[in-house]
């Protein structure tokens, strides 16, 4: 049996890999493929998870490799996606760094994620925002300044964002559309990593939501539209194996449901390949 008997390019919009800890970029990719997945979208992995604690650089670097040796060794598409995840800046200060240090840091780093993008070695700036753990009043403030920062960044190229953030309902999706419209990036750009269905525009204010693939997210999500990506977290961490969903799942899940007749042909396009390459301006040729 052919394990996508589509043309459907299906896509996972935050899929990580880690051969420190996990199957590494080429055999996550091969599984994906067989479970029928064409597209990932891969966020570098934060520098603690490869023993080079703060080296910023080397995570952006290694995760732009391993998108390559993707391209090159197997028959899935893969983006990278660079960017210095919140968690980075609390332990900068558990570290011993101050506000100001740590800012400086991690501002550097955004820039080469910027220059990474602009050399279309990377489709967006990600994943940025705040701790999903609860942090003191101070560090929220510069966990904020850190998150506009990098917004302002992909505003000025054009990029997309994908945030990481604490748990987002309503309330979160308004307060990052109104610094959307601070920063004038398009709302769109802005990519809610690990969203619930929040899909209508009186839910989401106009971000993209990218959908946890649990069988209940994808399918109250689709009754109201399908303005949406589609993502497993996966973190290819052997330590961690029920941490999130496993690499198969988003072209399983979508096979599953194109067969059900949840999605029509027509949804399965648009999550998989109008909304990738509308919201990061690339064409998937696929
Ligand atoms: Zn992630």
């Amino acid at each position: 049996m052919i394990a996508n008997p589509t043309e459907i390019p299906i896509t996972d919009n935050h899929i990580h890999v880690d051969p420190f800890n996990g199957y590494g970029p080429v055999q996550t990719a091969n599984s994906f493929y067989n479970a029928g997945g064409r597209v990932m979208i891969v966020p570098n992995k934060p520098s603690w998870t490869f023993n080079n604690e703060f080296d910023f650089k080397k995570a952006m670097d290694l995760v732009i490799k391993y998108t390559e040796q993707i391209n090159a060794e197997t028959n899935v598409k893969a983006f990278a996606v660079c960017g210095v995840h919140p968690a980075e800046y609390s332990r900068l200060l558990r570290a011993g760094k101050s506000h100001q240090e740590g800012f400086q840091l991690i501002k550097n780093a955004l820039n080469y994620s910027k220059e990474l993008v602009l050399e279309d070695k990377a489709i967006a700036i990600g994943e940025v925002g705040r701790p999903h753990y609860p942090i003191k009043e101070e560090e929220l403030k510069y966990q904020n300044l850190i998150m506009k920062y990098a917004i302002q960044l992909a505003k000025d190229i054009d990029s997309a964002v994908q945030l990481h953030t604490e748990t987002t309902t309503e309330i979160e999706f308004k307060e990052f559309a109104s610094i959307a419209d601070e920063i004038q990036i398009k709302k769109e750009k802005l990519i809610k990593h690990f969203s619930g269905p929040y899909i209508r525009k009186d839910e989401n204010f106009g971000l993209t939501p990218s959908l946890t693939s649990n069988k209940d997210v994808i399918k109250k999500a689709i009754k109201k539209g399908n303005n949406f990506l589609m993502e497993t977290d996966f973190l290819d961490d052997k330590t961690r194996p029920g941490a999130v969903l496993g690499p198969k799942t988003v072209p399983k899940r979508t096979l599953d449901f194109l067969r059900k007749g949840i999605f029509t042909e027509e949804d399965a396009y648009k999550i998989h390949k109008g909304n990738i390459e509308n919201i990061y301006s690339i064409d998937l040729n696929l």
